[in-house]
């Protein structure tokens, strides 16, 4: 293995962004991304890394008019742990919980995991749905990206090599649910062949509104499925809707073959789940 590149570990933003504006280094959260890439085998080596544990900026899960705030150093058993997530997105507790195993978890964090920008991240589906945004900020002052406009292609983000994810904010309208369901090949340890999340507000006799329909693992990046949320929205959780909107996801996703599933089981499977959580919601 080759020699670990210099590390910065600055306990100021602002000495954290300096040294992101002089470029070539490297953010490091949990690692658990950036140290299998540092081995040299899936490109090249970066030349320094900033350390971020020591940025207390980028630490805390709180609740502030009406939003879930997650600071990107927010990892996973934190997530699993925290009694504002349990209470109000569920959803991505169920998720940080699918997540490698516990040593993962321990160590990998939401920002990293948005940063890393793989299509088969689990936590993205949920922020997606959610209508999560992005607090970024570098030299040149801090921004939002909804996390809508985040993923441009396979593993390109909006990030600009001299910003840092700050911190994910979710907001929590009344009345929204939120369902997340995550495939893989063991319970544990698994990334994931196909990752869903489904949000929507019941107005009752007027239907659902707001209908998020995000997919992982299933395109280049986390996606939503327009035409099947458009199927969805107004409309209730019956039989009939159910069978028309899975039959439109199916026709709408375009998944690649790969290593870990074919093409036509990601079709299907994203169809079943997506029944499914419909079955669950109307309770038929
Ligand atoms: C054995 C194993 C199992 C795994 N299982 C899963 C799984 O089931 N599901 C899943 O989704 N992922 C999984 N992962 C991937 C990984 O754990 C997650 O993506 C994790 O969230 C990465 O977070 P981290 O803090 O470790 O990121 P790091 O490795 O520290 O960084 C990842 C990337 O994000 C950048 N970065 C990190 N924080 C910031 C920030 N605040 N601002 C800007 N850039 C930043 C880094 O520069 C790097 O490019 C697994 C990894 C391993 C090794």
């Amino acid at each position: 293995m080759p020699a670990e590149p210099p590390i910065d570990s600055p306990r100021r933003l602002f000495e954290a962004y300096e040294l992101l504006a002089a470029g070539s280094t490297r953010p490091i959260a949990g690692g658990t991304d950036v140290m299998v890439a540092i081995t040299g085998e899936l490109g090249p080596i970066p030349e320094r890394m900033l350390d971020l544990s020591r940025l207390e900026e980028l630490r805390g899960i709180s609740l502030e008019q009406g939003a879930l705030l997650l600071g990107a150093r927010a990892t996973y058993t934190e997530i699993r742990r925290s009694t504002v997530c349990r209470e109000h997105l569920p959803a991505l507790v169920e998720a940080a919980a699918t997540i490698g195993a516990a040593q993962i978890q321990n160590r990998g964090t939401i920002g990293g995991n948005l940063a890393n920008a793989s299509p088969a991240g689990d936590t993205l589906p949920v922020l997606l749905a959610a209508d999560a945004v992005i607090l970024v900020g570098g030299q040149r002052g801090e921004r939002e990206i909804p996390v809508a406009d985040f993923f441009l292609d396979y593993r390109k983000t909006a990030l600009a090599p001299d910003e840092l994810i700050l911190q994910v904010q979710v907001p929590l309208p009344r009345g929204r649910s939120l369902r997340f369901r995550k495939v893989g090949t063991r319970r544990a340890q698994a990334i994931s062949k196909v990752v869903m999340a489904l949000a929507w507000q019941d107005l009752g006799s007027a239907g659902w509104k707001d209908v998020r329909v995000a997919l992982g693992s299933v395109a280049a990046t986390p996606i939503r499925a327009r035409a099947t949320e458009a199927v969805l929205e107004g409309a209730g959780p019956t039989p009939e809707v159910a069978d028309r909107a899975a039959e439109t996801l199916a026709g709408e996703l375009q998944p690649i073959d790969d290593v870990r599933s074919t093409a036509e089981y990601r079709r299907a499977v994203s169809a079943r789940i997506l029944h499914r959580l419909l079955r669950d919601a109307g309770g038929w």
